[in-house]
């Protein structure tokens, strides 16, 4: 398992922005709660695609943390056994991550901490946010992974470009939509994805 400098980078920016803001040790505390959560998160979320490689493929997965998210490497694509579930595998665990935190929360004692309280809330946010990114149908997210999986994009060209075209399509409708709603990073990630489906297209 490796974690890239960038993964703290952002988890931190994240962190700061949802903190209380000049409120000395809880605005420190909100930051570290709030980046352990978002690290949690994403971990488990790829332990989850990591585990279903173990027993599904019999492979050896590794995972790695990065900027904008994680990968889990070492499943196999492409109609093979266990595909489906590798893929699903790690939104399987966010969804149960949200859900745990959720009741979590409905079940904290009024006396509880602030900061208990917070970062329950930070989780419950992180992962349903993780969760909708996530299955967006636009390669190489889940979602879009899914796809082509379903489309049998390893059959055939004709199949490979029909999942492309079918994933770029909707990245590029996405992509539009998270601009007019003022979500410009959101809008830039589904471009850039678009563009290396553009990419791949090209250099067949
Ligand atoms: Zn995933």
């Amino acid at each position: 398992m490796r974690v890239q400098p960038w993964f703290w980078l952002i988890a931190g920016i994240i962190a700061f922005q949802y903190a209380p803001p000049n409120q000395g040790m809880l605005t420190v505390l909100s930051i570290v709660a709030a980046i352990c959560v978002i690290f949690v998160s994403i971990l488990g979320h790829e332990l989850g695609h990591a585990l279903a490689i173990r027993k599904y493929q019999n492979g050896y997965p590794s995972i790695t943390l990065m900027g904008m998210g994680g990968y889990a490497t070492g499943g196999r694509m492409g109609g093979v056994p266990g595909a489906r579930r590798v893929i699903c595998a790690g939104n399987f665990v966010t969804v149960s991550i949200a859900i745990c935190s959720f009741l979590a929360l409905g079940f904290l004692p009024p006396e509880s901490s602030l900061l208990l309280r917070n970062s329950l809330k930070m989780a419950v946010f992180v992962n349903i946010f993780w969760f909708i990114f996530n299955s967006l149908p636009v390669y190489p997210m889940d979602g879009g992974q899914l796809l082509f999986e379903l489309m049998g994009a390893h059959k055939s060209y004709g199949h490979l470009s029909r999942a492309q075209n079918t994933s770029m399509g909707m990245g590029a409708g996405l992509a539009v939509f998270f601009l007019l709603v003022g979500q410009v990073i959101a809008a830039l990630l589904l471009g850039f994805f678009c563009y290396q489906l553009y990419l791949m297209k090209k250099m067949r």
